[in-house]
């Protein structure tokens, strides 16, 4: 039954036109009962692709909530949404590219959504799919990094998005802008270096049985990657543990100490007598346990812990007078593409293709438009 599901996913991207498939619907802040969107040639419309665009005459529009609807600049508009568009190009820029909008703190490309959510309101940014890789890809990985790095993280990016886009089909959004998706930070993060990436890999997508991939990503790996069934509890064919050569810089090891106080924060009770109790098939604690029975899997307790703070599951813990001392190898969840070791690869003359082939085997690189 796999098969002809995942073949109509495809079909369902493929069929689409142009303009739906390349549009990301993003999710970029909530607010209370009111939300200022500014940008010159400030127009707005209803929130279809088709919708007809009336020039507010403005270029600030303060959005407030009136119960179930919404007022722009005190006039109440039809329905519970309403789309924001900039009408003007930058002097002297591509005509094509319109001049940001600013809402909620961010400035993005395309055009900003507010909708009646919850108690509040809710902004979304309606974007080109190809525009927002180039913002994603700043935010995601250093701009300095290889050529050959940055495609395959592009790649990865995109394939990421479309797939999330595909599960959230029909939806007000299909991703948030924080890192539990993927790290958007609007126009402030492109960059000459990521627009060429994203440019050089247009519509280029990671399948498998003609689907796009989970593609996961991380920063570091500390030397082998680790399977998507033990990282994230999804058992894919093309998830699983690959040497990478990123275990060799200085960079993937880190240290932490992490005090009693903390310790019980993140387990519960008074811990004492902290261990692993288990370890995944690349030796991350897949289990920590202390002396009086508490238990809890790793994923869970780096969590509860702070991702910055034990910035991976690959450590040996020891035990201090003040609490314990964590020292670690990578950064991440350790699943599918390892940045480091992308940029490790590339510095070494391997091309964006291989590198993606190397972190998702067994996946085909597909040309979707
Ligand atoms: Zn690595």
């Amino acid at each position: 039954m796999l098969r002809p599901v995942a073949f109509c996913l495809l079909c369902l991207l493929v069929s689409s036109p142009a303009s739906a498939l390349e549009t990301m619907r993003i999710a970029m802040s909530e607010a209370g009962g009111e939300v200022q969107v500014s940008g010159p040639g400030l127009s707005s419309g209803a929130d279809t692709e088709e919708a007809t665009f009336q020039p507010l005459g403005t270029r600030q529009a303060i959005v407030r909530r009136r119960g179930k609807k919404l007022e722009v600049n005190g006039v109440l508009v039809a329905g519970s949404s309403v789309r924001f568009r900039s009408g003007e190009a930058a002097p002297g820029a591509d005509a094509s590219r319109e001049k940001p909008l600013r809402a909620g703190g961010m400035e993005v490309r395309g055009d900003v959504v507010v909708r009646v959510y919850r108690e509040g309101l809710q902004l979304i940014n309606v974007i080109p799919l190809e525009e927002y890789l180039a913002a994603v890809l700043g935010s995601e990985m250093p701009v300095s990094f290889p050529p050959e790095a940055l495609k395959a993280q592009a790649v990865a990016a995109r394939t990421y998005a479309l797939q999330k886009k595909l599960e959230a089909y029909g939806s007000s959004f299909y991703l948030g802008s924080s890192v539990l998706h993927q790290v958007y930070g609007g126009v402030n993060r492109e960059d000459p270096r990521t627009l060429a990436a994203v440019e050089a890999t247009r519509g280029e997508v990671l399948t498998y049985e003609l689907a796009p991939i989970e593609a996961y990503f991380h920063a570091s790996c500390g030397g082998r990657t680790e399977s998507g069934l033990a990282a994230l509890q999804r058992d894919l064919p093309y998830l699983q543990p690959a040497e990478c050569p990123c275990g060799r810089l200085p960079a993937s090891r880190w240290t932490a100490t992490v005090s009693r106080a903390e310790l019980q924060t993140a387990l519960g009770g008074s811990p004492s007598g902290f261990r692993i109790s288990g370890r995944t098939g690349t030796r991350r604690a897949s289990r920590v346990s202390t002396s009086e029975g508490l238990s809890m899997d790793g994923p869970r307790f780096r969590q509860r812990l702070g991702y910055t703070k034990l910035k991976s599951l690959d450590f040996e813990v020891e035990e201090t007078p003040h609490g314990y001392h964590f020292t670690g190898r990578g950064y991440g969840h350790g699943a599918g593409l390892c940045q480091w070791g992308a940029k490790a690869l590339a510095d070494g003359g391997w091309n964006y293709r291989d590198i993606l082939s190397h972190y998702y085997p067994g996946t085909e690189l597909q040309q979707l438009y």
